[in-house]
């Protein structure tokens, strides 16, 4: 597995030299710039300390008493913990944007480098199997690859973890959750996830990847499946979160 993964890195490395531009502004850098990020662009990203949700990790308030947000006061979510590193505004959007549709795998890079640090900052490091937050087929012909699954491959290496992306499987195509309103993003993804194997993750601590964490019903949908294994702990590492 070592060497696909070194084969991948030279052939990105080729495609892309990392850390000689901004992902932001495409200006050059200096090669020790953290993240391929030059300092002004480095400087514009509201990166989440604390305090943020203790349930989904969404930033709160510096003078919010509680310690959850809104959203996670009123509804109860199926995982651990969640945890998301910047939050979704200005430079953060572009880059998503540009890494999804504009084909820049090299920016999941980064983004799994970030994650990374979170992950370090909050002390989760002992996790039996990274997964990204499955793709139906039919979705991932269009794109041509899975950016959950691009950022928890590049996470499992660095921290030394397995990847997994062939247990938890999405089979159902369910429409844009965005476009929907609160009853119909429930109904649209009922039934989307499904776990081959409930032997392969019984009593294992699982960390479950995506890009972004918006409402929680995604990843929801995904753990009421993992569930199923009875893991001893979920774990939510998304990229970018936004403000409630
Ligand atoms: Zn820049
Ligand atoms: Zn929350």
């Amino acid at each position: 597995m070592k060497l696909v993964y070194n084969m991948i890195d030279a052939l990105l490395d080729f495609i892309y030299p990392r850390n000689i531009y901004c992902i932001v502004c495409e200006k050059s850098i200096k090669t020790n710039d953290q993240y391929s990020l030059c300092d002004e662009c480095r400087g514009k990203i509201t990166w989440i300390k604390k305090p943020a949700c203790d349930v989904c990790g969404k930033p709160l308030d510096e003078n919010d008493d509680d310690k959850s947000c809104v959203d996670c006061l009123k509804n109860i979510h199926m995982f651990t913990k969640g945890l998301s590193s910047v939050v979704y505004d200005g430079n953060i959007k572009k880059i998503v944007h540009d890494f999804k549709y504009h084909n820049k795998r090299y920016i999941g890079y980064h983004m799994a480098e970030i994650i990374t640090d979170t992950l370090h900052q909050n002390k989760i490091e002992h996790i039996d199997y990274v997964v990204p937050v499955p793709m139906h087929k039919n979705k991932k012909r269009q794109r041509g690859f899975n950016q959950s699954s691009i950022i928890a491959k590049y996470i499992a290496r660095n921290m030394n973890m397995n990847f997994n992306d062939k247990n938890l499987i999405k089979v159902r195509d369910t429409s844009e959750q965005n476009k929907l309103n609160k009853k119909e993003r429930f109904e649209n993804l009922k039934g989307a996830f499904h776990l081959n194997s409930t032997d392969l993750f019984r009593g294992k601590e699982i960390l479950l990847v995506d890009d972004i964490y918006t409402t929680g019903n995604t990843v929801d949908a995904c753990c009421k499946a993992l569930n199923k294994a009875n893991p001893k702990a979920i774990y939510i590492a998304s990229f970018a979160t936004g403000k409630n």
